[in-house]
């Protein structure tokens, strides 16, 4: 971007939708937005239409700007169909790619609490996002993945990242399988011993790559339906092994205390005292 670039916050928004007015309240930002659409596809029959019906408001909750909430109060169509053959008369406009039907979240707010709740736990989740300005609890967050997941039913990748994971930390763990393109979920598995990532494994047998955590669970399991199957350790594993090796070995080699002798300390005073008398001298 140069300095003489300028944006305003629609260039946030989807082309097809107009920021009428804004406000801001202590912790709450509410923007008014427009659907500027002339034609919409009917959900049951694909077929396009231009005949407005009326309109009508949704209220989803957007990314957070600068720790504060954001409420999008959205006013968008509903259109009649055309086609005399299908049986939706009426339909509601779907803000494509923005916010499906009947969310209460926009999609990018969802991938940024999926991305949040991978790397951490729902419960954590939970609470970062509430100190960025969004409200979701820990269940919630948990639902969102597993619809997330259930979307992915098509899911075909031959590269897949596996790991354990904590529902609520010390508490509850799963298993989750992400895709190793995308690096977004695909599945989320009860319990962390293989029994569930097993009967996975079995429906999805053009797996070839799969990175995974040093738990020979998985790696037992992976080895019994997927012979063939190139196993990896992924980054952050092979980081805590190398961690857990030097530790170990300086815990082997060095004593538990080690001595500075009078010698090393007296010729350490001198340094100091010579350093002093020279610097002295210079000024
Ligand atoms: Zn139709």
């Amino acid at each position: 971007m140069t300095t003489n670039d300028t944006f305003n916050l629609e260039c946030f928004y989807p082309n097809a939708m107009n920021i009428i007015s804004s406000s801001i309240n202590g912790g709450l930002i509410q923007l008014s937005i427009k659907s500027n659409t002339h034609e919409a596809i009917c959900p049951v029959c694909k077929k396009k239409s231009s005949s407005y019906h009326s309109t009508y408001h949704r209220k989803v909750q957007d990314l957070p700007i600068l720790g504060k909430k954001v409420i999008l109060d959205i006013t968008a169509y509903r259109y009649y169909c055309d086609n005399i053959e299908c049986k939706q008369k009426v339909f509601a406009e779907e803000l494509e790619g923005f916010a499906g039907w009947y969310r209460r979240k926009t999609e990018r707010l969802e991938d940024m609490i999926i991305t949040i709740a991978v790397n951490t736990s729902c419960e954590g989740c939970s609470r970062i996002c509430s100190h960025m300005g969004v409200d979701v609890s820990g269940d919630a967050i948990i639902r969102l993945i597993k619809r997330y997941s259930k979307k992915k039913e098509s899911f075909a990748s031959e590269i897949i990242g596996i790991d354990d994971w904590a529902y609520k930390k010390g508490h509850t763990y799963g298993t989750i399988i992400c895709d190793g393109k995308t690096h977004k979920p695909i599945d989320l598995l009860d319990g962390r011993d293989g029994q569930e990532l097993k009967k996975w494994l079995l429906n999805n047998k053009y797996v070839k790559i799969i990175t995974r955590d040093r738990a020979s669970a998985y790696a037992k399991v992976i080895s019994e339906v997927l012979p063939d199957a190139m196993q990896i350790a992924d980054r952050f594993h092979l980081h805590q092994n190398l961690l857990n090796e030097i530790k170990d070995s300086f815990s082997r080699e060095l004593p538990n205390k080690i001595e500075i002798s009078e010698a090393a300390t007296d010729s350490q005073v001198e340094k100091v005292k010579a350093a002093e008398v020279k610097k002295k001298s210079v000024d």
